[in-house]
């Protein structure tokens, strides 16, 4: 049987449509005030750049606002904690995407965690992370929640599912295997000094490519059957799993691109959506 193709380009689109009705609702509730998502980019990494101009342009396609703040190379972390600490206050504001990475010289993390969880429409702070952990109502990572999104929209069954995902980072990695194992997966998940990482895969009824590298996991590594998830984005439009040697043996699979891709902003996004329903 063909495998099913999670397209994530379909759903996002079907999603910003809906969006777009809800913040119709919202604005015409609060007589015009149209919500908005403030992005931060810190630098001039083009690919930064691109990610946040994505972001406000889907902001854009569902009638919201996006404030833009850019901020120099040369940023200190006073400074950007000064600029969220605006955001924070500024109740025009419902949600907050600080574009990951900012420049080396300034530490992430408590720039992350300043950011008012409220508002943590990116699912970034250690506070949201906790909460989702332990299934309390948070935003999650946009990346991981968009997955989960992708996979509950095609009923892939998880629960008693054997998971493995590829790669620990705290925006996607970790967050995603919480998420599977709030869904009732049993999840494995691997890293960078992980052993035996082939055979580890072959066991995955779902595998979860969050590695960062093109077409590191093999194709023949997975398993017959599975649901093969693939995070990464490569020049010559290839991910983190070498997919076009799994595509006739797998169940299920996210194309690249067009699968987690624009999952992740349609996530953010509604993810802003649902914060400024809460306030109004
Ligand atoms: P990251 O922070 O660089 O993390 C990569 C992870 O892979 C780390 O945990 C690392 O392990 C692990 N790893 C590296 N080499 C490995 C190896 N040889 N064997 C097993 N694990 C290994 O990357 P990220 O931010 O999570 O992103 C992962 C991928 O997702 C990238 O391709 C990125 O472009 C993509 N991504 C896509 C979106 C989207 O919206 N589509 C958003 C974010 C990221 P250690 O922890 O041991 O170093």
């Amino acid at each position: 049987m063909a495998a099913i193709i999670l397209d994530g380009k379909a759903l996002a689109q079907q999603m910003e449509g809906e969006l777009a009705l809800r913040v119709k609702a919202i604005n015409d509730k609060s007589h015009g005030n149209t919500p908005i998502l403030a992005t931060i980019l810190v630098g001039e990494d083009p690919a930064s750049a691109t990610y946040v101009r994505m972001k406000g342009n889907a902001c854009q396609r569902v009638g919201m606002e996006s404030l833009r703040i850019v901020l120099p190379q040369t940023t200190t972390t006073d400074e950007l904690l000064s600029e969220i600490d605006k955001l924070n206050a500024n109740p025009s504001v419902q949600g907050i995407l600080l574009q990951h990475p900012v420049p080396a010289q300034i530490d992430e993390r408590r720039c992350f965690d300043r950011i008012n969880v409220e508002k943590d429409v990116d699912g970034v702070t250690v506070l949201g992370f906790g909460k989702m952990a332990m299934g309390e109502s948070a935003y999650g990572s946009a990346t991981p929640a968009g997955i989960m999104r992708l996979l509950q929209h095609y009923k892939i069954s998880l629960a008693g599912k054997h998971a493995v995902v590829v790669g620990r980072s705290p925006i996607l990695g970790k967050p995603i295997a919480m998420m599977l194992l709030n869904a009732h997966a049993t999840v494995t998940i691997c890293h960078s000094k992980t052993q035996g990482l082939s055979e580890i895969i072959g066991l995955a009824d779902i595998v979860v490519g969050a590695v960062g590298k093109p077409e590191f996991i093999k194709g023949t590594w997975i398993k017959e059957g599975a649901v093969v998830v693939d995070a990464g984005y490569h020049p010559g439009s290839v991910g983190d799993i070498e997919l076009s040697a799994v595509i006739d043996r797998c169940s299920a699979y996210t194309p690249v691109p067009g699968g987690v891709g624009p999952m992740t902003i349609a996530t953010l996004i509604a993810q802003t959506v649902e914060a400024a329903e809460k306030n109004k």
